[in-house]
C-alpha cells in the first residue's frame, strides 16, 4: 500500500515533469495540498515531508487544524465558500483566500483582518461554466469586482482561482484553463498586477500547468479518498 508520503512524491513528480514539458520552471508552481476532511494527524505527516501549504473549505474544520497544528505553523488557504457571518475567524486565521466572490465578504475580511497580521492574499473565483450550482462569480462581473477588492486595505488581490466542470479530455480541460487564464490578462491589462492563477486538481493539474497554473491545489491524489461525506460543500 502506498503511503502519504509516497503519493505526495508522485503528486510533485507530476508538476515537475508537467512544468517542463510545457516549458514552465518547476519552481513557479506552488502545490496547495487540500486536506478538507482529512484528520490532522493526516496534515502532520505530509508536513513532515516538507510541505508547509494546506486548502481547506470548511471555516470551523480550518479552525480546529489551526489549533491543532499551531506548534508546526502551516500556510492556509481558504478555498470553500465563504458566508459574511464566518468571515472573522477567516480574516484572523487564513494567509490565503481563493474564494471571493462577492464585495461584502472582501470587505468584511478587509475590516476584520487583525492589524499585526500581514495583508490577506486572494484570488476572485470566477464559474466559467455558468453552472447555478457552482461558486464563483460570472467573467462579466470580474473587472467590477476586482477594482473593489484591489482597493481594500489590508487585502491583496494576487489572481483568479476557478473549478472547471469536470472533463476527461485534456484538450477539454485545457481550453478551460485558457479561458480563466485569458481573464486574468484582461485584468492586467487593466492595471492590475496579478500573479496567481489557482487551478488544477488531481485529476486535471496537468492542463491546469500547461496554461499558466501557478497554484495547483491537490487533494485525493495526496491523501487518498475523503474521509466523511460533505456537507454541501463544492468539489466533494
Ligand atoms: C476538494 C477541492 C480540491 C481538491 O480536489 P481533488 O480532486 O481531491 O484534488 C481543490 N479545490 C477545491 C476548491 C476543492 O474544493
Amino acid at each position: 500500500m502506498s503511503t502519504i508520503g509516497d503519493r505526495l512524491d508522485t503528486v510533485r513528480t507530476r508538476i515537475h515533469e508537467a512544468a517542463l514539458r510545457h516549458g514552465r520552471d518547476p519552481a513557479t508552481i506552488t502545490l496547495l495540498a487540500v486536506s478538507k476532511t482529512q484528520p490532522a494527524e493526516a496534515l502532520r505527516e505530509v508536513m513532515a515531508c516538507g510541505q508547509r501549504a494546506f486548502g481547506e473549505n470548511y471555516v470551523q474544520e480550518l479552525a480546529d487544524k489551526a489549533d491543532a497544528l499551531a506548534d508546526l505553523r502551516p500556510e492556509w488557504h481558504f478555498i470553500g465558500p465563504l458566508q459574511s457571518n464566518k468571515t472573522r475567524l477567516i480574516a484572523g486565521l487564513a494567509h490565503w483566500v481563493h474564494s471571493i466572490e462577492r464585495d461584502k465578504i472582501a470587505r468584511r475580511l478587509s475590516e476584520q483582518r487583525p492589524g499585526e497580521a500581514v495583508d490577506l492574499q486572494v484570488c476572485l473565483q470566477v464559474n466559467l461554466d455558468a453552472e447555478a450550482s457552482k461558486s464563483g462569480l460570472a467573467p462579466e462581473a470580474l473587472p467590477a469586482l476586482a477594482e473593489v477588492v484591489a482597493g481594500l486595505p489590508r487585502l491583496r488581490l494576487r489572481g483568479l482561482m476557478a473549478i472547471p466542470a469536470p472533463s476527461e479530455d485534456f484538450a477539454t480541460q485545457r481550453r478551460a484553463f485558457a479561458r480563466l487564464r485569458e481573464m486574468q490578462e484582461d485584468l492586467i491589462r487593466r492595471g492590475h498586477q496579478l500573479d496567481t492563477l489557482s487551478m488544477g486538481m488531481s485529476g486535471d493539474l496537468e492542463a491546469a500547468i500547461a496554461e499558466g497554473a501557478t497554484i495547483v491545489r491537490v487533494g485525493t491524489a495526496i491523501f487518498g479518498s475523503r474521509r466523511v461525506a460533505g456537507r454541501g460543500g463544492q468539489g466533494l
